[in-house]
C-alpha cells in the first residue's frame, strides 16, 4: 500500500497518474466522496461521487478502511476494492490525506509506504491552486489554509519528495516503489528459494 499525501496544488494528482502510467503493477485506490464532482473528473475514475446519506450509510455497515472529513466533505477508501486487489497481488496508490494515512497505519502497517509531497515553495503552491481554475475564490482560500495544516503532519511520512520538478519527482516516486518492494520482508518464497539454493550447494 502506497500511500501518497499532499496539500492540495502540491501535483500529487499528476505524479500519482504519471506514475500510474509507469507502473505496470500498481493500482489506484478509488475513494467514494460526497464533494461536487470537478469539470476535468470522470465519475468511478477520479472518484466515486455519492451524497451524504449515501456515504454514511456506507460508513455505518464498514464499507470504508478509513475515512475522513476534508474540506467539509467526505471522503473514504472502499474496502472491499483494496482487499481484492491485495489478494490478487497487485501495490495500491492511494491518494488520501493524513488522517487517512494515520488510520491505515494503525491497521496494516507493514504493508504500508507513506509519501508525503511538499510544494518547492509557498507561492508555488498558491499560484498551482490558482491555475487549476477549477475551485471559486473562497475555495482556494480554505484549501491554503487546509495546506498549512495537512503540511504539520509531514514527519509522520517515511519519505518526503519536495515537488519542484515533475520528472526529477517521478523517478524519486519509482525509486522508492522499486526499493521498497525488494525489501526482504516483501518478497514472498524467498526463503525456500534460499533453502534451495543451500541445498544445491550442500
Ligand atoms: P480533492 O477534493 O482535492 O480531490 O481532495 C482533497 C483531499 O482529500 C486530498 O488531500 C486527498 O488526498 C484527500 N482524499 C481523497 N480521497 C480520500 C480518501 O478516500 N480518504 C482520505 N482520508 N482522504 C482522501
Amino acid at each position: 500500500m502506497f500511500v501518497l499525501s499532499s496539500p492540495s496544488g502540491a501535483g500529487k494528482t499528476t505524479l500519482s497518474h504519471s506514475l500510474l502510467d509507469k507502473e505496470q503493477n500498481l493500482t489506484l485506490s478509488i475513494s467514494m466522496t460526497t464533494r461536487p464532482q470537478r469539470p476535468k473528473e470522470v465519475d468511478g475514475q477520479d472518484y466515486i461521487f455519492l451524497n451524504k446519506d449515501e456515504f454514511l450509510a456506507k460508513q455505518k455497515r464498514g464499507e470504508f478502511l478509513e475515512w475522513a472529513e476534508v474540506f467539509d466533505h467526505y471522503y473514504g477508501t472502499p474496502r472491499h476494492f483494496v482487499e481484492d486487489a491485495l489478494n490478487s497481488g497487485k501495490d495500491i496508490l492511494f491518494d488520501i490525506d493524513w488522517q487517512g494515512c494515520a488510520q491505515l497505519r494503525k491497521i496494516l502497517s507493514n504493508d504500508l509506504v507513506s509519501i508525503f509531497i511538499l510544494p518547492p515553495s509557498a507561492a508555488t503552491l498558491e499560484q498551482r491552486l490558482r491555475s487549476r481554475g477549477q475551485d471559486t475564490e473562497e475555495t482556494v482560500i480554505k484549501r491554503m489554509q487546509g495546506a498549512k495544516s495537512e503540511m504539520q503532519h509531514w514527519e509522520a511520512y517515511d519519505y518526503i519528495i519536495i515537488n519542484d520538478d515533475l520528472n526529477k519527482s517521478l523517478i524519486q516516486l519509482q525509486a522508492i516503489l522499486n526499493a521498497e518492494r525488494l525489501k526482504r520482508t516483501r518478497c514472498y518464497g524467498l526463503t525456500s528459494f534460499v533453502n534451495t539454493l543451500l541445498q544445491d550447494l550442500s
